[in-house]
């Protein structure tokens, strides 16, 4: 019997989904570094350097890690802005916008960083190139490009047999940046094959000599190139990244000309905003799948006991955390997710086989331990 066959014996009985190999086998690591540069990209947008202590070459084009800088208790997630395999040997390369008020962005404007220590988390996530011979259209918006990046630099890297189309929504000519760069991945993409790029203002001003596209660019898309023939949607596989709306916005798009969610990858930058995933303990099977991916140590905790907090947000709960010493293992079988630590990554979201956590649940936790009322 095949190691495949006798998994899904186990999983039958529970009606689990196959898990995804690719993210399955992951296990986030914890690894220290330093900023070795930083550079304008545009007057908010930064492109930073950090090198690891460690060389080894981690993760694939599209995904993510946490970065922790000294002084701000919670790390922030960022996607690769390079195909790992062309960044020198300990190399992460990221696009960071700077976010007004933003914590962690706002530290990094703030004076030269060059040579501060930092922790990376990760890699994590699965976005990335798909294995299929189909056209790819690449949708990102803001520090989006830097996912959308990576993936079309390691297409080009591997000599990808695909057409690529790839729109950039910005608000305004000096939001724009990297269009030496996706030139040059123009040059060298598969002969046979056309690498385009559209850049799409929504804010630019009606008597600039901007004459390029304008609008959002997810209508852009739709009207000029959906509305139009110009694409088949039978033909392509789609990739969004940036901003939750614009994602949001974009698979609306998609879905409604008739492309399924199968052919739709997406990287949301979600932030601090964003609804905190909620676990149902009556539906989690104890795999420590969510644990192994967590990138920050405490923000999902096992627990003996939880109780409404006084006077404070409906749901939000005080917990009575259970420390496993030296064992490894759940024992309470009640997973809490820890508002105050999460990053809002949503990696224990995709990785859960069961289903059991999710932003869309009721906050109240549903759970097989002591619930103090
Ligand atoms: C998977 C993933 C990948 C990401 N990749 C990138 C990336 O490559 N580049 C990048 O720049 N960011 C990326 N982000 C977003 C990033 O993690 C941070 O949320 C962002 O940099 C803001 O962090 P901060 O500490 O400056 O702001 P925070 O201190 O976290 O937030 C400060 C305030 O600003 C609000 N806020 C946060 N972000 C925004 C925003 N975009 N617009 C308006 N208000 C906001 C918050 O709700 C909060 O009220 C990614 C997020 C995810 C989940
Ligand atoms: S609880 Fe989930 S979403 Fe929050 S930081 Fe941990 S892994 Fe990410
Ligand atoms: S919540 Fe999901 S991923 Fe976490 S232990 Fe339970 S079943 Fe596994």
């Amino acid at each position: 019997m095949t190691q495949e066959n006798v998994e899904q014996q186990f999983r039958d009985p529970l009606n689990l989904p196959v898990p995804d190999r690719r993210v399955q086998t992951l296990r986030v690591g914890f690894r220290d570094g330093e900023i070795k540069s930083i550079r304008n990209l545009t007057h908010d947008t930064y492109e930073i350097i950090v090198k690891l202590e460690d060389d080894r070459r981690l993760g694939e084009a599209g995904q993510f890690w946490t970065l922790r800088v000294p002084g701000i208790r919670k790390p922030r997630p960022y996607s690769f802005a390079r195909a790992p395999e062309s960044e020198a040997p300990g190399e992460h390369t990221f696009f960071i916008r700077l976010v007004p008020g933003g914590e962690l962005s706002e530290w990094l404007a703030g004076e030269d960083r060059t040579g501060e220590k930092v922790t990376l988390s990760g890699p994590l996530g699965k976005f990335g190139l798909d294995p299929s011979m189909q056209d790819m259209v690449c949708i990102a918006g803001g520090s989006g490009m830097s996912a959308v990046y990576s993936v079309i630099e390691h297409a080009a890297n591997i000599q990808v047999p695909r057409n690529c189309h790839f729109f950039y929504g910005a608000r305004a000519q000096r939001d724009l940046y990297l269009e030496e760069e996706i030139e040059a991945l123009k040059e060298r993409w598969h002969p046979d094959y056309t690498l385009e790029f559209v850049q799409v203002l929504n804010e630019e001003p009606e008597d600039s000599d901007w004459d390029g596209g304008r609008g959002f660019v997810t209508d852009y898309f739709k009207e000029n190139y959906l509305d139009t023939g110009k694409m088949d949607i039978d033909q392509i596989k789609a990739y969004f990244c940036g901003p939750p709306p614009m994602i949001d916005a974009g698979i609306a798009v998609l879905k409604e000309a008739g492309l399924s969610d199968a052919n739709i990858y997406y990287d949301k930058f979600e932030d601090a905003r964003s609804p905190l995933p909620v676990i149902d303990n009556t539906k989690c099977v104890l795999c420590d799948e969510c644990l192994m991916v967590k990138p920050v140590s405490n923000c999902i905790v096992e627990v003996a006991q939880l109780s409404p907090t006084n006077g404070s947000e409906p749901g939000t709960m005080e917990f009575e955390r259970i420390e496993p010493a030296s064992t490894a293992g759940l024992y309470y079988n009640t997973l809490y997710i820890n508002e105050a630590e999460c990053i809002r990554c949503y990696a224990c979201v995709e990785i859960c086989p069961a289903k059991a956590i999710s932003p869309q649940f009721e906050p109240t936790p549903k759970t097989l331990a002591r619930v103090v009322s």
